[in-house]
């Protein structure tokens, strides 16, 4: 079977809440999805979001990447051989990993639906159930208990707060949280590489000396600054999670080499694909690292990647799998459903997105 065409889809979703963060704000998940098309006309699907502020992927660049090299390297080769069209997306160009990730999933997804089996079956798992956190939008500690309270009703048991904008009230912040939900819901943070170094040991052994139980920090302090991790790592006791410090297997092994963090969020827009991700997982827990694995503001395409990825091979932590639940409406049809904390894979072959006819794109200019 081999692939006969590669097309691009442009797609723009608005959010039911705006995103806030450390590093940005947005209303719209922005995303490019990759239809690679087989030769009897089936067609998988993969998915590069465009985040300026972590990964510095926009939809154009990922599309000239898709277009120019990927596409033209895959044309007329021999979809089964889905190890090998892997490799050569990954060795193809330098960077652009979310335009080869969305390349990557789009072979796996394909290979999947060759075989007639939901991606996580290609992967070596059978679970369509997985469970997620939920993300707090960087805000004032009025703002967040109120959300917080309402993410609970929602059944949500796992709360990820978006700290770091402001140092001084991050400790207010977590304890107006702790004090909406009681006892029962984990809580943990993402500073986004807010934080000095002496700001975010300031701020976290606040948060413990306060006994607000705090699950793990994840980011701390600016992504280049490995020096800065493990020294903050050093002085806290609850777990640190490296996310924008780590994106390929090279960051993970410098920071397991300066004992930089005690665990690694890994990103399918980051690694450049299913194949490095697991590696990642790999890499860390077999040096004692704990795990997660989360995406950018993406849609279904991406989440259900990372879902499948999660479904399949586990990790240490609660996953963050919570991007396409922001969204108003879903812009592609099939794919994952939110059961309260849960991801729902469908049980169809792939990622179970319908054909690119159904996908309801809302073109840019
Ligand atoms: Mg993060």
């Amino acid at each position: 079977m081999t692939i006969a065409a590669v097309r691009t889809h442009r797609l723009s979703a608005p959010l039911h809440t705006p995103f806030v963060t450390a590093l940005r704000r947005t209303t719209t998940v922005d995303t490019l999805v990759v239809e690679l098309v087989d030769s009897d006309g089936r067609s998988g699907f993969g998915e590069a979001p465009q985040v300026w502020q972590v990964t510095g992927a926009s939809i154009a660049g990922a599309e000239a990447c898709v277009r120019e090299l990927l596409g033209p390297a895959l044309a007329g080769r021999d979809a089964d051989d889905l190890q090998a069209r892997c490799a050569e997306v990954r060795r193809a160009v330098a960077g652009n990993e979310s335009a080869k990730a969305a390349v990557d999933v789009a072979l796996h997804d394909l290979a999947a639906r060759r075989l007639g089996v939901p991606l996580v079956r290609l992967l070596g798992g059978t679970a369509l159930r997985v469970p997620t956190d939920v993300t707090l939008a960087a805000g004032d500690a009025v703002d967040l208990a109120a959300a917080a309270k309402q993410r609970r009703a929602e059944g949500f048991t796992v709360l990820k707060l978006k700290v770091g904008t402001d140092a001084r009230g991050d400790l207010d912040r977590v304890r107006a949280v702790r004090a909406a939900v009681g006892p029962d819901v984990r809580i943990r943070l993402d500073a986004n590489q807010g934080w000095t170094p002496r700001e975010a040991v300031r701020v976290i052994r606040g948060i413990e000396d306060a006994g607000l139980d705090v699950e793990l920090v994840e980011q701390p302090v600016h992504r280049r600054d490995l020096d800065g991790l493990a020294w903050v790592s050093d002085r806290v006791d609850l777990p640190i999670l490296a996310d924008e410090s780590v994106f390929d297997l090279r960051d993970l092994v410098e920071v397991i080499r300066r004992r930089a963090a005690d665990m690694v969020n890994v990103k399918l827009a980051k690694s450049g694909g299913l194949h490095t991700a697991r590696t990642l997982l790999d890499l860390a827990t077999a040096h004692g690292m704990g795990t997660i694995v989360g995406s950018m503001m993406e849609s279904q395409v991406g989440v259900g990647a990372a879902a499948s990825l999660v479904a399949a091979y586990g990790t240490s932590a609660v996953s963050d799998l919570d991007a396409a639940w922001w969204l108003a409406w879903s812009p592609v049809t099939g794919g994952i459903r939110y059961d309260g904390s849960t991801v729902l894979l469908p049980d169809a072959p792939g990622l179970g997105i319908a054909n690119v006819s159904e996908v309801k794109v809302q073109r840019h200019g």
